[in-house]
C-alpha cells in the first residue's frame, strides 16, 4: 500500500487506476481505526479496483469546544490497519493541503442537518459536508463507504451527492459492535474501564426501546421512555438528545408508521458517544 499526502500524488495515483480500468472505492476516515473502519475498508476491496482510504482529522467538523486537539492520532499502527485490508493507497493530507490559507466555500446540506447531532454540534455538518465534497472532487471515486453509525451524517451525504450531481455511489455499512453491544468508536479511547461500564447505557436503552416496538407498542413517547428509562439509571451518563424520527428525512414522528430511526447521543465524562438503530415497522 503506498502512502500519499498531496493531492497531487493522489490523482496521479487515480488517474493511473483509471487507465488500467480500474473502479475507484473511497473510504473516508478521520484514523484510529477500529474494527468499524476496517470493515469499511474491506467491503471497498472487495467491490472496487483500487482502493483509496483517506485519513484526515477535519478540523471544520469540530467544534471550537469540541476534542479537535485530543482526538486519537496513530498514523504508523493506522497505516498497517488499512494495509491488511488490502487498501491500494492511503492519503494522508496535512490541514494546509486540504484547506490552503485563504478558503473561503462551503458545502451546506439545509434541513436534515439542523436536528439529532446538529442540534448540539452546530457547524459539524457543514464541516463534514466541506471535506467530503473536497474528497469527492480530489479523489474522483466511483464509490465511497459510510458506516450507519452515523446515520445522520450518511443521510445527509447521500442528499449533497444528489443535489451536486457527483457520480459516486454512496454504500452504506452496518455498525461494528464490542462484543457487549458498544458501538465502536475511536473516542471509546477516551473512556476508562468504569466509563466504558457507563457507555453502554445508551445501546441498553435502544435495545430496551426496540424491544418495546417488538412488543408491538408504536407511541413515540412510550418508545423514548422506554430507553430513557435505561440511561437514566446510570448516573454516569448525561443524555444529549434521544431521539425518535423518519428514517429518510429525520423529522420527528409521534408513532411508528414507517422505518423510523431511534438515535441518541450521550456523554461520559467529556466524552460523547452516538448509537443508534432503525425500528421498521
Ligand atoms: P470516523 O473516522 O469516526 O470519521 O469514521 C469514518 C467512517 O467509519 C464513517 O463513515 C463512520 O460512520 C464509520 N464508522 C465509524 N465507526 C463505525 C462502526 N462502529 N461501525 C461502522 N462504521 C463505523
Amino acid at each position: 500500500m503506498d502512502v500519499v499526502t498531496t493531492v497531487a500524488e493522489l490523482r496521479k495515483r487515480v488517474s493511473t487506476a483509471r487507465m488500467l480500468g480500474l473502479s475507484i472505492g473511497v473510504v473516508p476516515t478521520m484514523g484510529a481505526f477500529h474494527e468499524g473502519h476496517l470493515e469499511l475498508m474491506r467491503r471497498a476491496r472487495a467491490e472496487c479496483g483500487y482502493v483509496v482510504v483517506t485519513l484526515f482529522v477535519n478540523p471544520t467538523q469540530f467544534g471550537a469546544n469540541e476534542d479537535l486537539s485530543r482526538y486519537p492520532r496513530d498514523l504508523e499502527a493506522d497505516t498497517a490497519g488499512a494495509a491488511s485490508t488490502g487498501a491500494d493507497l492511503l492519503f494522508a493530507p496535512p490541514v494546509e493541503e486540504v484547506y490552503p490559507p485563504g478558503s473561503r466555500t462551503w458545502v451546506t446540506v439545509e434541513g436534515l442537518t439542523s436536528g439529532l447531532c446538529g442540534a448540539s454540534r452546530p457547524t459539524h455538518f457543514r464541516g463534514v459536508t466541506t471535506v467530503v465534497a473536497k474528497l469527492f472532487n480530489m479523489a474522483q471515486p466511483d464509490r465511497a463507504y459510510f458506516g450507519e453509525k452515523d446515520y445522520q451524517q450518511l443521510r445527509v451525504i447521500r442528499q449533497m451527492t444528489r443535489d451536486l450531481d457527483f457520480p459516486v455511489h454512496i454504500v452504506p455499512c452496518a455498525i461494528v459492535r464490542e462484543p457487549d453491544g458498544l458501538a465502536m468508536s475511536s473516542r471509546n479511547r477516551y473512556l476508562d474501564a468504569g466509563q466504558r461500564q457507563a457507555g453502554l447505557a445508551l445501546r441498553r436503552g435502544l435495545v430496551a426501546a426496540q424491544n418495546a416496538f417488538l412488543a408491538g407498542e408504536r407511541g413515540s413517547e412510550r418508545l423514548r421512555l422506554a430507553a430513557l428509562a435505561v440511561i437514566a439509571d446510570e448516573p454516569a451518563v448525561r443524555l444529549d438528545y434521544l431521539e425518535l424520527v423518519d428514517a429518510d428525512d429525520l423529522t420527528p414522528v409521534s408513532a411508528v408508521e414507517a422505518p423510523a430511526l431511534l438515535a441518541g447521543a450521550i456523554y461520559v465524562g467529556t466524552t460523547r458517544l452516538i448509537d443508534n438503530l432503525v425500528l421498521t415497522p
